[in-house]
């Protein structure tokens, strides 16, 4: 029932997440004016806009003049709620079998917020090759009172692990005069570095470049003429590493240490 709750709660901040998507790279004003259809500019009614619910019953065309509508829309709907689901079964599991804390209400919220941060920089990233200081900037201002309130004795640890990414891809960003990698890309490995400390910093930029690294390479055999120019956005791999290490980056650390030491 709770799951349920969660994943219709995690729809809608998806369907407001989309909004962000579009507008933030746009410079457009995130509350003004309505959610309108691109092609006929027609203003949308609230029956259309209920999340997954109103593309399956639109068959993913405007109502209006029959254009198809975006699959983002939906994916990111879906995304979101399936996200949300997962910190609550990973990060609420201990939860719901203890005394509900205070901190721990925090501790689910705080990753509500950060999921929803790296779902927007992962879509803009993907279809604008912009990450958002309006995101990234906010999600590393709540990090700071998070850390110090709940994981006091880490707030170093964290701190270190963002200045170390920071110094990292400012390094690669320097060398490849920013073609390799873009400045927004240097601001939100801070952010990452801060959420996940060492050594899950570390792992998720570890699956950040092997997966970037087969994407690039599977596009490049894929159409080996258009590649040329195109640029293909790291953000959309940094985010996927850091969502791979939040949910599963003790078991991933002990998969790496036993190829490392095998015993
Ligand atoms: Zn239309």
């Amino acid at each position: 029932m709770e799951i349920i709750f969660i994943f219709l709660v995690g729809t809608a901040i998806g369907s407001f997440l989309n909004v962000l998507v579009d507008r933030l790279p746009r410079g457009e004003g995130v509350f003004g004016g309505r959610s309108h259809c691109d092609k006929c500019k027609k203003d949308l009614a609230w029956y259309d806009l209920i999340p997954l619910f109103s593309f399956l019953i639109l068959r993913g065309k405007c109502r209006y003049c029959h254009t198809p509508l975006s699959l983002y829309y939906p994916v990111v709907e879906l995304t979101t709620g399936i996200l949300f689901v997962l910190v609550f079964v990973f990060l609420g599991a201990r939860i719901m079998n203890q005394e509900l804390r205070i901190l721990d209400y925090i501790t689910l919220v705080y990753y509500f917020i950060i999921i929803s941060s790296l779902i927007v920089v992962f879509f803009t990233d993907l279809k604008y090759g912009i990450i958002p200081d309006a995101i990234v900037a906010p999600s590393i201002f709540v990090s700071f009172p998070y850390l110090f309130f709940n994981h006091y004795s880490l707030i170093l640890n964290h701190l270190l692990s963002g200045g170390g990414a920071f110094l990292f891809f400012l390094f690669l960003f320097l060398i490849t005069k920013g073609r390799g990698m873009g400045f927004g890309d240097v601001k939100l490995s801070f952010l990452l570095g801060l959420v996940l400390g060492f050594p899950k910093i570390a792992v998720a930029l570890y699956i950040s470049f092997l997966t970037g690294a087969i994407v690039g390479c599977i596009l490049i055999i894929w159409k080996r003429k258009r590649l040329h120019g195109t640029k293909i956005p790291f953000g959309p791999f940094l985010v996927f590493g850091t969502l791979l290490t939040i949910f599963l980056g003790e078991q991933i650390m002990q998969i790496m240490l036993g190829f490392l030491f095998p015993i």
